[in-house]
């Protein structure tokens, strides 16, 4: 039977503009979106009909970048840069995972405050250790949430207590690929060298072979801080640039996600586009480290596919929506410190990035046209001052900046409520 929800309906088809449905109705078949119309239909025979009143309907928040190891870090340790907080905070935290005891309280607790902050799906990075992601896994198949996992890779310049051997890596990705790959419907493995300075060309290639035999996406960073781009160069002259190395070793590719890409040069971002890489953009973990602005425009101007990343743990939020309007900040400092031609981003673009263009990495995700899933939250955002006089705009641009989740009251995947994980 299909399903009518009546509200205001709002989401970005395209990044400049808003659709925007007042008092509209989505109808829901099968999980699916059928279509938005401006009222119901006047044969409602076959139609469930459930009226959210007042409140505004829109599509869930799509996370591209999230280490679910690095949850327990959340705020700390945020007046470093990237490589001495790596050394001090993350490693040392991730090394804790081969407790599965451990990694269950912490991955319930990930898959709650995703839940809870209006996240439906996401791209996560686990550790090391096969057995705590295939535990991650399960913790958000059972919570109904949408992820990629990714079991990470190292075996290079990174402490003893967390490398690994080439071999027994690549052996360990693969049997993991084989016991999870068509496990649960929602959640799905992805190759992940954790970036180019701990894994060897050996491990590299092995992994791009991998994600190609298995049919997988992958995910890993990119030009996140000057002093890694340098790293990067001195361990791999023999490729042009960042971008080319993970190109040369078989893991760039339109379901390949960068996360950070900060400091790429017109020629890898052209090459970005080209091949149909996403790139994660995620502001709040850019700044807490010091490590610079994405210049976000130019990547929509070269016509990369782009979307929004938390970054947990460097960021400190777990919100989309507070990487949404930081995201505009950020976009306002580069246009103001550094490239006047670079136009600050709107409020329609950084909601379209948070929403249809993470999106994409997951299929008709992120959008309300039809033969879209139906992920969505719907919002009641009368504790954030008087809707009388505002816009529907408006009211949705004030939820982004200072709404959280107690204003979000429902969320749906593929058409299913999801109600909140247990603990
Ligand atoms: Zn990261």
């Amino acid at each position: 039977m299909a399903i009518a929800y009546q509200g205001h309906i709002l989401f970005t088809k395209q990044p400049d503009r808003f659709e925007i449905h007042e008092n509209g109705v989505v109808i829901v078949d099968e999980g699916k979106i059928l279509e938005v119309l401006e009222a119901l239909p006047e044969n409602r025979e076959g139609l469930e009909i459930f009226n959210m009143g007042d409140r505004l309907i829109v599509p869930g928040f799509v996370d591209l970048h999230f280490h679910a190891p690095q949850f327990p870090n959340l705020g700390l340790g945020l007046d470093k840069e990237l490589l001495p907080w790596l050394e001090d905070y993350t490693f040392p935290e991730e090394a804790k995972y081969s407790d599965m005891e451990y990694a269950e309280s912490v991955f319930t607790r990930v898959a709650r405050e995703i839940w809870r902050q209006g996240t439906t799906r996401v791209v996560l990075f686990s550790s090391v250790h096969k057995e705590s992601t295939e535990l991650l896994m399960s913790i958000f198949d059972r919570a109904g949430l949408g992820a990629y996992v990714g079991k990470v890779n190292m075996d290079r310049n990174c402490p003893d207590f967390l490398v690994e051997n080439t071999e027994a890596s690549i052996e360990a990705t693969r049997a993991w690929l084989e016991s999870t790959k068509d496990k649960y419907p929602r959640v799905k493995p992805l190759i992940t060298p954790r970036f180019v300075p701990t894994c060897t060309s050996e491990l590299m290639r092995a992994l791009g072979d991998l994600a190609e035999a298995y049919d997988v996406p992958v995910q890993t960073h990119i030009s996140e801080n000057q002093a890694e781009v340098e790293w990067v160069k001195e361990l791999h002259p023999e490729s042009a640039d960042y971008t080319s190395v993970y190109e040369d070793h078989g893991l760039l590719g339109d379901r390949t996600v960068l996360a950070h890409c900060v400091f790429n040069t017109e020629a890898e971002i052209a090459k970005m586009a080209a091949l149909g890489v996403f790139a994660a953009h995620c502001p709040n973990a850019n700044y807490n480290l010091a490590s610079g602005i994405m210049p976000v425009r130019q990547f929509l101007n070269a016509g990369v596919k782009v979307g929004l990343g938390t970054d947990v743990g460097a960021g400190h939020k777990v919100s989309i929506a507070s990487v949404m309007s930081t995201a505009i900040q950020a976009s306002k400092i580069a246009w103001l410190n550094s490239d006047r031609t670079l136009a600050p981003l709107t409020t329609s673009e950084a909601f379209y990035l948070g929403t249809k263009g993470g999106g994409a990495y997951f299929g008709k995700v992120g959008s309300f046209e039809p033969g879209y899933e139906f992920d969505a939250l719907v919002i009641d955002d009368h504790r954030l001052g008087v809707t009388e006089g505002r816009t529907l705009e408006e009211r949705l641009q004030r939820f982004l900046y200072i709404g959280d989740d107690r204003d979000i009251v429902t969320r749906f995947v593929s058409g299913d409520e999801i109600l909140e994980p247990s603990m």
